[in-house]
């Protein structure tokens, strides 16, 4: 019978073993650490749920929700707090609510957009005049500091594109690729040849589309947090599949099929399916082909942590929104700060309010290394210059993600069309997972979909 190494455990690799476990394929899923899950952790103390790494997905994604079906977890859907919706920017010493109506970084309606006191007239009239603004060419990548500049001005990539849809991947705007990271956006320029028209042409058909009946807000989350999703797909897939603190080392070729060599000997597979980060994936194939651990090298990675803060109710006043975010313009320390339990129900005691926020990536990243202490105290400080938070947390707790998100940086899709190209010299040898084609979990969980479609239960000689 066919067997599959599935190397990494985080939700790509488990998309890719639920899939392979419905098509009767035999597959072993190895992660260095003791827990599985990669990015995917929740962790209660007490009454409180805390997200160390993504706290929701997007539904629109639908991969993410054919996962949670497979793996039976459709009543643990969790939607956002709608009632309390709204994104706040700082920026000129206060906070100002996003204008209703602005769609990632693009106006839909002009009334809101003209009455914010967040972007001057002459930087409202610019967005407006993208109207006019004739689509480019030629084809070439841009950075999304590019495009946003060239469509809808600089005032807005700087209060808005940059914080809003640069700080989604914890990149740098400037050389962020935008053909790489918001395809949607070019498509619209191309197709409607304004991202004006084309966005609010979008929300015309997604509000006339049927409902699906099972409430879905923009983000959705899950009752006992994002870890549940892991969780779950381990018993489906069955703990003796999971061979946790297992790191591979490498992966050589065979007559037929890979070995994977471990810290204590080797085992054979017909195919690898490498869910690991592009640098790690680099490291386990540079004897089986190092021309491709080169072109794997050319992916570049951030760091950023997230500061999980809880407040007495009491002591702290109304707080807007679902939280907001920093623009790097205002030269502050934090990037973002997220209500967590005003955003999501079942994540702090009633009387406490928990709040994250999150530091490093697209600036600053070298406050991800400080000490605790010190970085609890930049936040803290943050939050109160901001929010106006002067109370002492009564918990708290940090984690650190160090080169975890992966920089789509401009020439990133014609450097997949290389890796992917070398990769065809390897039939049975996969590359899934956020490195490649979008960070997101609903990428991901494609990611892994996608492979687990290509294994076919029997080889091209009929071998199964
Ligand atoms: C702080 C933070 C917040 C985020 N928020 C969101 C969000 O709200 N929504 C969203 O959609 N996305 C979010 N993301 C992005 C998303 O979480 C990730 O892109 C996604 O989870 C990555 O999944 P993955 O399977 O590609 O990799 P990972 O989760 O990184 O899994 C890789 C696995 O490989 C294992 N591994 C490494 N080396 C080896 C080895 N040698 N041998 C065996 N195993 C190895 C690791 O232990 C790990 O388990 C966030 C990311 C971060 C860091």
């Amino acid at each position: 019978m066919k067997k599959v190494a599935i190397v990494g455990g985080g939700v790509s690799a488990f998309a890719c073993a639920v899939s392979l476990k419905e098509k009767g394929i035999d597959f072993t899923v190895f992660d260095k650490e003791a827990r599985p899950g990669g990015k995917l952790m929740t962790e209660r103390f007490g009454d409180f749920v805390v997200e160390a790494g993504p706290d929701s997905f997007l539904p629109e994604k639908y991969w993410t929700l054919e996962l949670i079906d497979k793996v039976g977890l459709r009543p643990s859907l969790l939607p956002s707090n709608d009632e309390f919706k709204g994104t706040y920017i700082y920026s000129r010493r206060r906070l100002h609510p996003l204008p209703e109506g602005v769609m990632l970084m693009v106006p839909t309606m002009f009334t809101p957009l003209l009455r914010s006191r967040l972007i001057s007239l002459p930087g409202k009239v610019r967005m407006g005049l993208e109207l006019f603004v004739p689509p480019r060419g030629d084809q070439a990548d841009e950075s999304l500091a590019q495009f946003v500049t060239r469509r809808l001005g600089r005032e807005c990539l700087e209060k808005i594109a940059e914080p809003l849809v640069a700080g989604i991947h914890t990149s740098n705007p400037d050389n962020m690729s935008v053909r790489a990271t918001f395809p949607r956006f070019i498509e619209m320029e191309r197709t409607h040849g304004s991202l004006i028209l084309g966005m609010m042409r979008a929300m015309k058909r997604a509000n006339s589309a049927p409902s699906s009946g099972k409430k879905m807000t923009y983000f959705m989350s899950l009752r006992e947090g994002m870890g549940e999703l892991i969780e779950a797909a381990v018993r489906i897939v069955g703990p003796d599949a999971v061979k946790t603190s297992t790191p591979i080392k490498r992966v050589t070729k065979r007559a037929h099929g890979y070995s994977l060599a471990m810290d204590h000997g080797e085992a054979s597979f017909d195919e690898v399916v490498l869910a690991t980060p592009s640098f790690v994936s680099q490291e386990i194939i540079s004897d089986l082909d190092p021309a491709l651990a080169t072109m794997l090298s050319s992916i570049e990675w951030s760091s950023t942590a997230t500061i999980s803060l809880g407040f007495s109710r009491s002591e702290i006043g109304r707080l807007p929104g679902f939280g907001f975010i920093v623009p790097r313009v205002e030269g502050r320390r934090i990037n973002a700060t997220t209500w967590s339990s005003v955003k999501w129900s079942c994540r702090a005691p009633s009387d406490t309010v928990l709040v994250r926020s999150f530091v490093g990536g697209g600036h600053h990243e070298e406050l991800v290394d400080l000490a605790d202490d010190e970085l609890a105290h930049i936040v803290c400080g943050e939050l109160n210059e901001i929010a106006g938070i002067s109370a002492e947390p009564r918990f708290r707790k940090i984690y650190r993600w160090k080169k975890s998100m992966p920089k789509y940086t401009v020439g990133h899709l014609d450097r997949l069309t290389q890796i992917e190209g070398q990769l065809g010299r390897h039939p049975g040898l996969h590359l899934i997972g956020c490195s490649y084609r979008g960070i997101g979990i609903g990428d991901c969980v494609k990611s892994g979909f996608d492979a687990a479609a290509r294994i076919l239960p029997v080889d091209s000689e009929g071998r199964t």
